[in-house]
């Protein structure tokens, strides 16, 4: 599989590819990227605002199905090299990178069933008024993609725009741009209309920024940390766009007394862990109910460090490298002033190279308000709480800034519903974590975010309602009746 990534502009392949992108697990460059600029930014949305204004894309739901179907066909026949790209370029453990490319596969074939149905409605709101809701492409979408999910979250919103019928440019994180580039190759397709998809790839985000100004792209779906994510809401104010925005998360799991802990810790482990812990849902904060808490330190413990960390293409390996050696320190210094503030540390995490490994770490801790009860780590670190009632379960686990997801464990189903609804979360899981679905709406309240993906709501993102409005009268002979 060709590795140097070039951009797409209008239909050409473009770019010197002169920046590496390297394996985490090892360190060796696997292929070169395009270093775009302001310039290339300009050419790609004046390409995806041109076909989106002078070709019937929009209004051509079959070919857009058609584009899609063909899309998903072409990454089928190349899952297996694309999966083994996604785990060499981003460190995730091969088995995780062949799940999500089948997932985002899934996913487009979804949204090219959608593409058939992007349905308004029509009333009549008083005698001969004829009022149809017409559901529109919103135009231009710049789509802005981080590293640690760049296949299922590169399709997540671009599945849905093309769908809609919006034009696209994709801007992914600069540490998985060959994975992406390389998935945007199977688009190159002859019933794609040139400027439909662009695709910029870079390091920084100086185009990426462009992209948010211009008053040429309509929409921005971003997916990234909530810093970034505010910094886009302000800079996207003048040219008021549309924003769709999935940010960051701490995840809590409330386990009630009826559960078996011995059972579930190994599966809080991994919770925790996946991606290396880089996964806005993973799990992040244990609250146990106080009778199991002691069996609930020991058997986490046990779990978290059964977990092998090595390289993600060895198939033994449960937890690969974090995407980057600078992300690597920067966790593990963050991880130990953490375990300097912490009540105990139960599991202390270690770094081993020569590649970007960190080993995941437990503490311990009373009070909430702790910066890393609060804040997001985005690594294998987790912390143990403990709680008495549902009423303090609740209210630690929503005394947050963030809103993502979730888990409650419990038998009793009652009592999960209950502390499910209580929860100001966008999804939570009942005696599971980090299910995603093509077909389920996912997204945050409060800071994790604006709108939803996947689902038929993620088409709203790239989309307008258009009133049209008739006056059609009513037949001669039919009496109007008086107010
Ligand atoms: P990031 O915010 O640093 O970067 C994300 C993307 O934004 C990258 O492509 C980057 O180049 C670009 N970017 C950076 N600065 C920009 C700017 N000023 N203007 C426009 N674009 C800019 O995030 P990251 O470190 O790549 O990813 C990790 C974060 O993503 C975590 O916070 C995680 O929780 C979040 N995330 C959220 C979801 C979700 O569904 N809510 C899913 C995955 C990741």
């Amino acid at each position: 599989m060709e590795r140097d990534a070039m951009n797409w502009i209008a239909g050409e392949w473009a770019g010197k590819p002169v920046l590496a992108s390297s394996d985490p697990s090892n360190g060796e460059t696997l292929g070169r990227f395009v270093s775009s600029n302001t310039q290339d930014a300009d050419a790609a949305v004046s390409a995806a605002r041109h076909t989106f204004d002078h070709t019937t894309w929009a209004q051509d739901a079959r070919r857009r199905q058609d584009v899609l179907l063909r899309w998903a066909q072409a990454l089928e026949l190349s899952v297996e090299p694309l999966a083994e790209l996604l785990t060499h370029e981003n460190g995730k453990t091969i088995g995780q990178a062949r799940g999500e490319m089948r997932a985002a596969i899934s996913e487009v074939r979804y949204y090219a069933g959608l593409a058939r149905h992007i349905a308004g409605h029509v009333i009549e709101p008083e005698p001969g008024t004829i009022s149809t809701m017409l559901r529109e492409a919103a135009g231009v979408a710049a789509i802005i993609v981080p590293w640690n999910a760049p296949a299922v979250l590169l399709v997540r919103s671009l599945a849905p725009a093309l769908a809609a019928g919006c034009t696209a440019i994709v801007k992914p994180a600069a540490q998985t741009s060959l994975i992406t580039a390389a998935m945007i190759r199977c688009l190159d397709q002859p019933a794609l209309p040139a400027g439909a998809v662009n695709l910029l790839l870079e390091n920084g985000a100086e185009a990426a920024a462009r992209l948010v100004e211009s008053a040429d792209v309509d929409v921005i779906s971003f997916t990234g940390s909530t810093e970034v994510g505010k910094r886009i809401m302000r800079a996207a104010a003048d040219s008021m766009k549309r924003l769709s925005l999935e940010l960051g998360g701490k995840s809590c799991c409330l386990v009630f007394e009826d559960s078996d802990v011995k059972a579930i810790a190994p599966r809080l482990a991994r919770a925790a862990t996946i991606i290396s812990g880089q996964q806005c849902t993973a799990a992040r904060r244990i609250l146990v109910h106080v009778s199991k808490a002691d069996q609930m330190r020991d058997e986490l413990v046990k779990a978290l460090a059964s977990l092998k960390v090595g390289p993600g293409i060895d198939p033994a390996s449960d937890i690969g490298a974090l995407i980057d050696a600078a992300s690597r320190d920067a966790v593990q210094t963050t991880v130990e002033r953490a375990c300097d503030l912490a009540d105990r540390v139960l599991l202390r995490g270690t770094s081993s190279g020569p590649g970007a490994f960190l080993s995941p770490t437990l503490v311990e801790h009373g009070e909430p308000h702790a910066f890393f009860c609060q804040d997001e780590i985005f690594g294998p670190f987790v912390t143990l709480e403990t709680f008495v009632t549902e009423k303090e379960a609740v209210e630690k686990a929503n005394n947050t800034v963030f809103g993502l997801s979730a888990s409650v464990w419990t038998h009793d189903s009652a009592r999960a519903f209950r502390i499910a609804r209580a929860l100001r979360d966008g999804t939570v899981w009942i005696n599971d974590h980090n299910r995603l679905f093509a077909e389920a709406e996912t997204g945050g309240y409060r800071q994790s975010g604006l709108g939803r993906l996947h689902g038929y709501d993620a088409l709203a993102d790239f989309t307008e309602i258009k009133h049209i409005c008739v006056g059609a009268g009513v037949l001669e002979g039919i009496e109007v009746l008086g107010s």
